[in-house]
Parts: C-alpha cells; structure tokens; sequence
C-alpha cells in the first residue's frame, strides 16, 4: 500500500485535518514485474539461438574445417535454430495481435467435428512415429459452433500436439467431443509425463514451462497454452487442465454450440 498525506487548515490558519490517502498498488506492480518478466523471458529466448547461430556460423567461415559432413551438420543446426526464432516470433506477433485486439476475427458457423477430424489427419503421422494411439470418440455429429475455424484449429492442433510432445512412445491419447447442454466439451486425455501440482497453476502464463530444457528439445516456444486461452476466452468458451506428475493429463475446452433450426422452417 502506498501512503500520501496533505494538512488543511481552516480560515484561521490553524490545523483543521489531515487527508490520508492510501493506494493498494499490489495490482500495478504485479502488472509491472510481469511486464518486466515478459520482456527478460523474450530477450533470453531470442538470445539463446542467436548465440547458437552467431557460433556455427563463425565457425564454418573460419574455414578450417575441412569435413563436408561437419559444415553440413552445422548448417542443419541453424538451419533449425532460424525455425525456432521464427516459431517463436510468429507466436509473439500473435499474442500481441490479440492483445491489442487488433486480430481480424473470423468467425463463422462451422462443425467443431469437421475441425477436429482435420486435425487428426494432420497429426496421425506424429503420433504414428511415437508408436501412440490416437483414440477419438464422439458422441454426436454436426456439432456447430460460431468460431473463427483457422483459430479454433490451432487451439485444437497444440493441444493434442503438446499431448504427443509430452506422453512416450506407445502411449495412448484420447480426444473426445460430447455435447452438454449448451456446450461442445472437447477433451484430449494422455497417459504421458504429466504436470506436478506445483506447476499446475501456471502452464497458461506466458513462457512457463515445468521443464525448459525438454519443451525447448520438443520445438516448444512456451506461448502454446496461453495463446490457446487467448482464442478460447474470444469465443465465449473455457479451456481447463487436470494434470498430475506421471498420471497423464486431461485438457478439456468448452465452446458454445449453436442449434440448429429445423431446415422446414427456414423459407
Ligand atoms: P510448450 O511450447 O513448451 O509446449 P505450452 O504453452 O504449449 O508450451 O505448454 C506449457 C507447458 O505445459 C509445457 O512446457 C509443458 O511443461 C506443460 N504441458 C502442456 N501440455 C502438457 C501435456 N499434455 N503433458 C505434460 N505437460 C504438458
């Protein structure tokens, strides 16, 4: 709490008052260190693959190694560090986009199945490599939903991607579409790594990972989850995880549905 104070005398100049002003700045400054977190969190993750890049590259102009393979290696390497300060980039821009809600929604009537199933396909391959199972059960079809489609396919995309990234070979992930009441509950189910309770809490902020090292090994920017919130909280719906160390994780969104009008009323 931050205290000011100001004396009022009256007519006759003698001290009539005091006026305590007191200010509860523990919101501001949250907002203050978090702003200051947010741009070290950026500058560090820009600066590790530069490093890494500004490294293989003095070294191959050096010209001084003489293996073909080395310098090809070399070149895979940031080859593959520009991907990841591109990823990382596009996730900013992202976030910054909805931020100042300068992001052009989208959004039209489309059937969250359809979205779903197109993932899938897209990410059968992955989770084949990784030996998985990827299980989906729905228990009804045409869900529709007003949603922006690119948006709501990468909400959908990360998540099931984060549960392939986090769950080891021959693991199982289940996603799941049922329709309750007003909603469309998604839910994606793995029988992976897990996040401790401790962490639980915070794997929607922005670059909170439980384990750096893995995610950023995995192509992880650390932006997924909150961008995924960012885009679910725009379309009036909820995005909640129920996760315990070395029992898999479960993350469901919901989504309101729109219902259908009887075709024989439409004219
Ligand atoms: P990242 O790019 O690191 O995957 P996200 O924002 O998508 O970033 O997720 C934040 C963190 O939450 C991850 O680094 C990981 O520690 C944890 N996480 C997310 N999904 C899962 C999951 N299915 N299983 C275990 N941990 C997960």
């Amino acid at each position: 709490v931050r205290a000011n104070y100001a004396p009022f005398t009256n007519e006759t100049n003698t001290l009539a008052g005091i006026i305590l002003l007191l200010q509860d700045v523990t919101e501001h400054e949250k907002l203050e260190n978090m702003r200051k977190e947010f741009v070290a969190n950026v500058s560090h993750e820009l600066k590790t693959p530069l490093t890494t890049i500004k490294s293989y590259t003095e070294t191959i102009l050096d010209g001084t190694i003489e293996d073909k393979q080395l310098t090809q290696q070399f070149l895979n390497v940031i080859d593959s560090e520009v991907d990841r300060m591109t990823r990382l980039v596009r996730d900013l821009l992202q976030l910054s986009n909805l931020d100042f809600q300068q992001y052009k929604w989208n959004k039209k009537q489309v059937y969250i199945d359809d979205i779903i199933e197109k993932v899938l396909i897209k990410l059968e391959l992955s989770a084949h490599n990784k030996q998985q199972i990827l299980k989906y059960v729905k228990d009804c079809e045409n869900i529709k939903i007003n949603g922006d489609e690119d948006k709501i396919e990468q909400v959908i995309s990360n998540i099931i991607t984060n549960a392939i990234k986090y769950t080891n070979e021959e693991g199982q992930i289940t996603i799941e579409l049922l329709k309750e009441g007003d909603y469309a509950v998604i839910s994606v189910e793995d029988n992976g790594i897990g996040i401790p309770a401790k962490d639980l809490s915070r794997v929607f902020e922005r670059f909170y990972r439980v384990d750096k090292a893995r995610s950023r090994e995995l192509g992880g920017t650390g932006l997924g989850l909150s961008i995924a919130k960012q885009i679910i909280d725009s379309h009036e719906g909820t995005i909640k995880i129920v996760s315990g160390e070395g029992s898999g994780t479960k993350v469901t969104i919901t989504l309101p549905v729109i219902e259908e009008m009887a075709e024989s009323f439409v004219v």
